[in-house]
């Protein structure tokens, strides 16, 4: 079993498929992208298989694909179905901007996904088009219909807050889950990615960050009252508006940190292995995954250097120069 220093159980493997995406969300990445990796620095199918074998004997058990955008990954739904196979994986997951979901709803839930993360930061076409530089929000919708058809289930939608662009918004998204049963979750905005100027019409970088307790205090008259979270181990902190189908939760990388449950490692697209979204060690392992050579060392290091809680603050930009869609957030 993967145990880290602190005593926490790794079970929750986060895989980032590309670095590449068909967004450029503001708080993600500058306008013109960023540096990205060469094809032959990333990872195979079959590596990625091979490595996630090795978890899974050290005691992984859930799988969640991310990007950059995973379902531009061209070989997305094999990877889906390769992972699902693999003995002791008990469930596949995936983050998108659903911008290719209503076509690979269907094929990814035959293939064995179980549950999808929707990213959605806004409910007004033209601001979406704003925060995505460039996405559209009907593309969002039949998505997450597809997804509903395909059984999907439960949905999730990513809503992360920023004061002055979509913290307008927190009841509207809020009252999503009175007759849909999905879960919203509300994140803190982190300096990470591109935590620099946004460019005009958009928010300064002191003015941006708005708190958990602030969102619940600005939802106070939505009664939101605490359930057990649809899917436990997870950092959301769990609420209900009475009658409400679906769910309200928190995640607060920042204000609150859930470090001390934290049990998850990160695969980058490019193979290497990081015990920290906040920190930047890195574990690279893939010339052994390439050459078919054993994976549980690169594991051990990575897992040893697993930090018992980190120290990112909001106004400082974090240890790492890499975006999210770089380490898979
Ligand atoms: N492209 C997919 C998507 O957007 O869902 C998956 C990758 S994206 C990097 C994963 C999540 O990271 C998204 O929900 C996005 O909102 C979040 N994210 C990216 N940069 C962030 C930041 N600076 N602060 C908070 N969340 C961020
Ligand atoms: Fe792309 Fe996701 Fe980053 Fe937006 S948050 S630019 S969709 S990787």
């Amino acid at each position: 079993m993967f145990v880290d220093p602190f005593g926490r159980a790794i079970t929750y493997f986060r895989i980032s498929l590309t670095d590449r995406c068909n967004l450029r969300c503001v708080y993600c990445m500058p306008k013109e992208g960023v540096q990205l990796q060469s094809r032959t620095e990333q990872l195979s199918v079959e590596e990625i298989v091979r490595v996630v074998e090795t978890a899974a004997r050290g005691g992984v058990r859930r799988v969640r694909l991310t990007g950059g955008e995973p379902l531009i990954h061209p070989h997305v739904v094999e990877i889906v179905r390769r992972i699902a196979s693999i003995p002791n994986i008990e469930d596949v997951s995936l983050t998108t901007n659903a911008m290719l979901l209503e076509r690979l709803a269907q094929p990814l839930a035959e293939a064995g996904l179980k549950r999808i993360n929707v990213s959605l930061d806004s409910l007004n076409p033209d601001k979406f088009k704003r925060i995505t530089r460039g996405g559209e929000i009907d593309r969002v919708w039949r998505g997450i219909a597809a997804a509903e058809r395909a059984n999907l289930a439960p949905i999730k939608l990513n809503t992360v807050i920023v004061r002055g662009l979509n913290s307008d918004e927190l009841s509207a998204f809020a009252r999503l889950t009175i007759a849909n049963e999905w879960h919203v979750r509300f994140i803190e905005v982190m300096p990470i990615g591109n935590a620099q100027d946004w460019g005009e019409g958009f928010p300064a970088p002191a003015e941006r960050y708005v708190s958990v307790q602030e969102m619940k205090r600005r939802l106070s008259t939505c009664n939101l009252y605490p359930v057990s979270s649809p899917i436990s181990n997870g950092p959301a902190r769990t609420f209900r508006i009475p009658n409400g189908l679906g769910t309200v939760g928190f995640i607060s990388p920042l204000g609150e940190h859930f470090c001390e449950h934290c049990n998850r490692l990160r695969l980058t697209s490019d193979g290497k292995l990081r015990s920290c979204l906040v920190l930047s060690n890195e574990v690279s392992l893939r010339e052994s995954a390439r050459n078919g050579q054993p994976l549980e060392k690169f594991f051990e290091q990575a897992i040893a250097q697993k930090p018992e809680y980190h120290d990112m603050l909001v106004s400082t930009p974090a240890g790492s120069q890499r975006s999210m869609s770089q380490i898979g957030g």
